[in-house]
């Protein structure tokens, strides 16, 4: 359909949204959003970590985007995740100690899409055309939109001018896609607000086709499900009247949307988590703990109540084949990786030379990934079966604590000097966080003043997921020691726990919807209690691995407690029964 300057633009509402069936669900008090292979689950997302696909995320946000389309597909739902395509991404590397980011093209031609058509949106006085991109994976696919100049995920400064280009571009953009592909989303999941754009198009969409402006509102709003990752709302970056002008209000067709969101404007800025929560009835959280602190009220000031669905992980991408094929065997998890109803007695069959065995096959996927990623001095590493390996790998951000372990570099060469064991960092750092450059500048600095530590502390720079999986498979344990409150919920230790790491961490995000006694819980008053007991952890985790009862004895704790938290079919399952209720 084109609009009247000839551009492509919404196609007419009967076409799309069934608006009879709509009344008829309103009269009979419930509204219907079955799935269907044309109805699909859509799911929204400005990040995803999928570098097979060729698009590289930051972090968590686009790991979890990247995971959820993957267990759809297991599980057969038809799923659509919608994405830009980044023309362009970014890879770190390590030079005198410092950071320096390099900026590559990414082509998505060489990664299996296909040219749809393009659409165009109207953006600063001018229209942009975007490229409609499309890849298929069974009941699964990834829609994406782009063009020559998008730019790089999180490019510009965060309530700027770029990133509201791209935001509008996906939310309108991606909604305009759906539509060329004869798609009516069933559901709207919002990855973030960043994706808000696209529960607004389709308010617009049927505000200026026909259905009243307070019933398209009631409409968008129950097939919208706003997923919160962020604690607070007051750190959230705030977008001005004047930039809505030029980037959002040309889009809207309906006089009634345009006052609506005006109406919703604080003075001259608006948040786009206030707008997202009115636009969204449905809420949820990442983790359970997450879902209670989540600090965040709506317009009247009524604090909102997120639904706990905590994230989990892909297992048949993140876990090692042996370890997968032994859940399956022992019935431990079924086709799709959901836990059975009796994994806890199954898991009986778990024995210390199996987790050794798999430790073996792990080491060897670690050294192979290791092959291509030179540690800090420059040094290929190459790890023996009997080399013992502490990893922290996360994104380098404060809240996280990468330095903690490095606080008494005495006491942490003690540990690492009485087990023969190495301790292997990777993470990035946010391009322009000086904050977090520095501390791991100063971080390479104690280190490399120790003779031991020198040889034993590695830090791998640019990490991603093929390190992410390297060394959950390769290593022996775990360190995850987020300030307590701060992390929502974090997979990365999901990955270590389902690749049989013992887990040291702290009683946080995810970690918090199991009991404090199922792994090694670091806590304290303060951080020099909770210091003194990270190296307790960390010693006591390695004399579990230097004895086999209490190796089988802790992981099979570790296991019972934390699979069904870990298991990505569960996750999948539990947004299903919140969205879709018998
Ligand atoms: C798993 C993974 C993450 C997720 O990190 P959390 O902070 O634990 O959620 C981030 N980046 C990469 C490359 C990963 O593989």
């Amino acid at each position: 359909m084109k609009d009247e300057d000839g551009q492509y633009f919404y196609h007419p509402l009967e076409n799309i949204e069934d608006v009879d069936i709509f009344y008829e669900a309103v009269e009979r008090g419930h509204l219907t959003k079955a799935v269907s292979e044309e109805r699909p689950y859509t799911y929204w997302t400005i990040e995803l970590y999928d570098q097979q696909n060729g698009i590289r995320g930051g972090g968590g946000l686009g790991i979890l985007a990247a995971d959820t389309r993957r267990v759809a597909e297991q599980m057969g739902v038809p799923f659509a995740l919608i994405t830009p395509f980044y023309p362009s991404e970014v890879q770190q590397k390590l030079e005198n100690g410092a950071v320096i980011d390099e900026h590559k093209p990414v082509d998505y031609k060489k990664f299996g899409f296909r040219f749809v058509d393009k659409v165009n949106i109207k953006c600063n006085g001018g229209l942009c055309s975007l490229d409609v991109i499309e890849k298929k994976f069974k009941s699964t696919r990834i829609i994406s939109i782009t063009e020559p100049n998008f730019g790089e995920l999180y490019s510009g400064m965060s309530g700027g001018d770029h990133r509201l280009y791209q935001e509008v571009a996906l939310g309108f953009g991606g909604y305009a896609a759906l539509k060329l592909l004869g798609l009516k989303p069933a559901i709207m999941q919002l990855n973030e607000v960043a994706t808000f754009f696209a529960a607004l198009a389709r308010l617009d969409e049927l505000a200026s086709n026909g259905m009243d402006f307070y019933e398209a509102v009631v409409y968008t709003r129950k097939h919208t499900l706003y997923t919160n990752h962020t604690l607070v709302q007051a750190a959230e970056a705030e977008f001005a009247l004047e930039q809505f002008e030029r980037f959002v209000f040309p889009n809207l067709k309906s006089p009634a949307v345009k006052k609506w969101l005006r109406d919703k404007f604080d003075g001259e800025h608006i948040k786009l988590s206030s707008v997202t929560i009115e636009i969204a009835e449905l809420r949820s959280g990442v983790s359970k703990l997450h879902a209670r602190v989540a600090n965040y009220r709506d317009i009247a000031g009524n604090k909102v109540k997120f639904k706990a669905v905590t994230n989990g992980i892909d297992m048949e991408y993140w876990v090692q084949p042996e370890i997968m094929q032994f859940m399956r065997e022992a019935e431990i998890v079924d086709a799709v990786d959901y836990p059975t109803s009796n994994y806890r007695e199954q898991l009986d069959t778990l024995t210390a030379d199996k987790i050794r065995e798999f430790k073996r096959a792990g080491r060897r996927v670690l050294n192979k990934v290791l092959a291509a990623r030179p540690d800090q001095n420059g040094q290929i590493l190459r790890f023996n079966e009997d080399d013992f390996i502490f990893d922290y790998r996360r994104r380098f951000v404060d809240y996280k604590r990468p330095d903690l372990a490095f606080r008494d570099p005495v006491r942490l060469r003690n540990i690492l000097e009485n087990h023969g064991a190495h301790y292997i960092l990777a993470g990035r750092v946010h391009a322009g966080d000086n904050v977090m450059s520095e501390k791991l500048k100063n971080l390479l600095e104690v280190v490399a003043k120790d003779d031991y530590l020198r040889t034993h502390v590695h830090y791998l720079p640019d990490y991603d997921e093929a390190l992410a999986l390297g060394l959950s498979c390769g290593s022996n344990v775990a360190v995850n020691v987020p300030i307590v409150g701060l992390e929502a919920c974090g997979t990365s230790w999901m990955k270590d726990v389902a690749n049989m790491n013992l887990l040291v961490s702290t009683h946080d995000g995810g970690v918090a919807d199991g009991s404090m006694k199922s792994y090694l819980n670091v806590s304290g008053k303060d951080e020099a209690e909770e210091l003194d007991m990270l190296y307790q952890r960390m010693e006591e985790a390695a004399e579990i691995w230097e004895n086999d009862f209490d190796l089988e004895y802790s992981m099979k704790l570790q296991l019972m407690e934390f699979l069904p938290v870990i298991s990505g079919a569960r996750m999948m399952q539990d947004y299903l029964d919140y969205l879709f209720p018998k």
